[in-house]
């Protein structure tokens, strides 16, 4: 059904004309058909008469019915940005992520997660207006900072998700880097404070499950912040492990920073 709405929904002035032609045409021809069988073939009205006799009905019928498919057709839009969005920062949501993000992270793919430092302070001494006005310009900021292909999302309060493909070293360490890095923030209230980041990066060279792609960055993001915060760690998922027991696990940290 959803498939139908998309298809019929008009998408402009000339192509609502082209539907309603094309609906009044197929009115016409079920009013033929109706008429046949009802009355035989013999001393049949043509299909011109047969729909001439439909549009009086069919025309007021089909404006309607094209009418609502295009309310519906907006209706189905806005919906499924609302739950795919994220409302403050407009980028994809957590949902969205989980959904676009494959089953299995090949190798030249990496799950990034990123966490903003020490946001709790930006709220208790700034009130949660400004915290979220900085939650927005980091959010540009670490959008400017993916390359094309990558996926950026929301995934909770002030963290952060991407999945990045064609992720070698030198592409790692550019994004990674910049994202940590963070923004200058103008609270507005007479003070410019430093917002920065720890980003965790989970890659392996095997195909490693999504889950564990994501404890790893989740672990790489602790990492990071145990050495000090505004800065990046990698954890690698085992060769060994991998094919074993389908689950990487971290080596030792490797960090390219
Ligand atoms: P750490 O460096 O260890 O990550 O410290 P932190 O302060 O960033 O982490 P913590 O988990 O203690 O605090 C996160 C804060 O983020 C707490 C919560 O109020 C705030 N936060 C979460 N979502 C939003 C939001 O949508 N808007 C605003 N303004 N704040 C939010
Ligand atoms: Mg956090
Ligand atoms: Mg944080």
């Amino acid at each position: 059904m959803e498939r139908f709405v998309r298809l019929t929904a008009p998408t402009g002035k000339f192509d609502f004309l082209v539907k309603l032609l094309v609906f009044v045409l197929i009115s016409g021809l079920m009013n033929h058909i109706r008429h046949i069988f009802v009355y035989g073939l013999p001393g049949q009205k043509t299909y011109w008469e047969n729909l001439g006799d439909a549009t009086f009905t069919a025309l007021p019928m089909c404006t309607f019915a094209l009418l609502l498919i295009g309310h519906l057709n907006a209706l189905q839009k806005r919906l499924y940005l609302q739950a795919t969005r994220d409302a403050l920062t407009d980028l994809p949501n957590r949902r969205c992520f989980m959904d676009k993000t494959p089953e299995r992270i090949s190798p030249t793919q990496a799950i990034m997660i990123i966490d903003v430092d020490r946001f709790k302070d930006i709220n208790d001494t700034f009130g949660h207006d400004i915290g979220d006005r900085c939650l927005r310009q980091m959010a540009l900021h670490l959008y400017s900072s993916v390359e094309q292909g990558d996926m950026l999302a929301r995934i909770g309060g002030e963290e952060f998700a991407a999945l990045l493909e064609l992720a070698d070293d030198a592409k790692l360490q550019r994004i990674a880097t910049r994202m940590s890095a963070g923004i200058t923030f103008d609270t507005g209230q007479g003070s410019i404070q430093r917002v920065t980041a720890s980003v965790g990066i989970a890659r392996s060279d095997r195909t490693m499950v999504r889950h564990d792609a994501l404890r790893l960055a989740d672990k790489a993001v602790y990492q990071a912040k145990s050495a000090g915060r505004a800065c990046y760690r990698i954890c690698l998922g085992s060769q060994r492990n991998e094919t074993q027991q389908g689950v990487p696990a971290a080596l030792p940290t490797t960090s390219l920073s």
